[in-house]
């Protein structure tokens, strides 16, 4: 596998320090949840680790298990908080080139509030 290299300047890095603002949903001492700046559903929020990592593939490979769990109850937090629990909702992280990330700082977005509608529009 190819060595991600982490970029410090990226906007969720930005965030996690506290040099630009978010609308923070949610924190624990490994992750800050917040919302979605460009929502793209009624709820739309981006739950991050604090942890330097640039996707799924590194935060799979490098996070310790208590990262790893901790990240899977800040998603769980997130529909409880939103509201999105109730109804149902999506989990995406988008990983990569093919997976159109466009920011390198591993995320998962949960859109809810209404129907999501398909898996993917072809
Ligand atoms: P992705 O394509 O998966 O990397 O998605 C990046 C997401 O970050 C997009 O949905 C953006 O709207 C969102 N985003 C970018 N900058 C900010 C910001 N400053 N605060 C909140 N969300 C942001």
């Amino acid at each position: 596998m190819k060595d991600l290299l982490y970029d410090p300047n990226n906007i969720f890095a930005k965030i996690i320090r506290g040099e630009i603002p978010c609308k923070k949903l949610d924190e624990c001492p490994h992750t800050l949840t917040f919302f979605d700046i460009n929502p793209q559903a009624p709820i739309h929020v981006l739950i991050i680790p604090k942890g330097s990592y640039v996707d799924m593939n590194d935060f799979s490979s490098r996070a310790s298990i208590e990262e790893q769990a901790a990240f899977i109850a800040a998603i769980g937090r997130a529909a409880k908080l939103t509201g999105a629990f109730e109804g149902g909702y999506r989990i995406i992280s988008n990983v990569g080139g093919f997976g159109h990330q466009e920011v390198p700082h591993l995320h998962a977005h949960l859109l809810g509030g209404e129907s999501i509608g398909p898996i993917r529009s072809r």
